[in-house]
């Protein structure tokens, strides 16, 4: 059985009455019931694990290559308070030079962002340094809390000292899942590119799990979220839950009521024919009653007559009512079927028998009721 687990996002409104206007926001998020967009947020929420265990790697790997970059070209402050802007250049000082030489000896592929950076923080803010190697817009930012997914997975891709992870295409695979979630115009996703991109955030995580172990649950975190059915629970619909839950807790209280009833009505029942046997037995097996006679040699009109006369004691003595009333088929119509198996007693039923459908059905039924006697009453008939 796979394992569905249930994520419940619930949305409360802060205010009782809703506008018109809030109501068409309740009909955005009401979008999210959808497949597509749920696998959308399952793919966000699977970026977010992803980025959780990035940002104490890259701080701890930025922290190494920072200090080795000190040991290159020393922690001296920079000289005159160098400065980098879009499209000026100023000529930096020797202290700057030097690491600018460094950061772009550990540069790989693709365009370096100086101006996201202080060239005079270089020795001793290394963010200052890894800001270099992300996208543009990062100037104001100086914590790895500050920079996005796609700007740490630009970081890993651009600098040198990443390389010993080996993750390769791997990284701009992920990249591109990122940017395929963060880009889609209707924030859905299909469910199989879902699943492709799971895999690939899987695989990241396997190749980094060999470096860090920390790495190594990411795989059986996205399995979770994968297999996890995500539902949005909207006040309203609680209530109307709410409701829907007593109402069946009602029924569910007369139910049980009534089969309580049916239960002392059918023991009651049972305790009755017992008795009703146990005083019959003795009379029955006594002698057949007087004008008795074989199946096959009474005519009609003879065993109609026995049926009439011992009216009386046959109401008395014949238990298995219900078995006789099934042997005459289709001459007790179903009404008059019900009605006798409503009675409780043999007595009662054995009344209900001969004052409908052997008063109405005249000698056929009479003599067909004589045969049913016969065969399950032998030593009475
Ligand atoms: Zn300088």
């Amino acid at each position: 059985m796979t394992d569905h687990l249930t994520a419940v996002l619930l949305f409360c409104s802060k205010r009782a009455n809703t506008s018109a206007r809030c109501c068409s926001g309740m009909d955005q998020l009401r979008e999210f019931e959808k497949e597509q967009n749920q696998n959308w947020l399952k793919g966000a929420v699977g970026l977010l694990c992803l980025r959780k265990l990035l940002e104490c790697f890259i701080d701890e790997e930025i922290g190494s290559f920072h200090q080795k970059l000190i040991n290159e070209c020393g922690e001296r402050p920079c000289e005159k308070s160098c400065n980098i802007q879009q499209n000026q250049s100023h000529p930096l000082c020797e202290v700057c030079s030097s690491w600018r030489a460094s950061i772009l000896a550990n540069h790989t592929s693709g365009k370096l962002m100086w101006v996201n950076s202080k060239p005079d923080q270089w020795y001793q803010d290394k963010w200052e340094v890894a800001k270099v190697y992300m996208p543009n817009g990062h100037k104001d930012h100086h914590s790895i809390g500050d920079f996005d997914i796609a700007s740490k997975l630009r970081l890993i891709n651009q600098c040198k000292h990443f390389k010993k992870f080996k993750l390769g295409a791997v990284c701009d695979k992920v990249s591109e899942v990122r940017n395929k979630i963060m880009h889609a115009p209707r924030y859905q996703l299909e469910q199989e590119d879902l699943i492709e991109y799971f895999k690939r955030i899987r695989e990241f995580g396997e190749v980094l799990g060999k470096h860090r172990p920390e790495f190594k649950s990411l795989s059986k975190d996205i399995d979770e979220i994968q297999n996890r059915d995500c539902r949005l629970i909207f006040p309203d619909d609680m209530e109307a839950q709410k409701t829907q839950i007593q109402t069946e807790k009602q029924l569910e209280d007369i139910l049980f009521a009534v089969a309580q009833v049916a239960a002392e009505q059918y023991r009651t029942r049972m305790m009755l024919e017992k008795l009703e046997r146990q005083t019959a037995q003795p009379e029955q097996e006594k002698k057949p009653l007087a004008g008795a006679g074989s199946s096959t040699t009474m005519s009609r009109a003879d065993k109609a007559k026995f049926v009439d006369d011992n009216k009386a004691t046959l109401i008395q003595h014949v238990t298995v009512v219900m078995a006789i009333t099934e042997e005459l088929g289709d001459m007790v119509h179903p009404e008059a079927y019900s009605l006798i198996d409503a009675k409780i007693t043999s007595h009662a039923k054995m009344r209900e028998l001969y004052d409908n459908p052997l008063r109405s059905g005249g000698e056929e039924v009479k003599a067909a009721f004589y045969d049913a006697l016969k065969k399950h009453h032998s030593k009475l008939v």
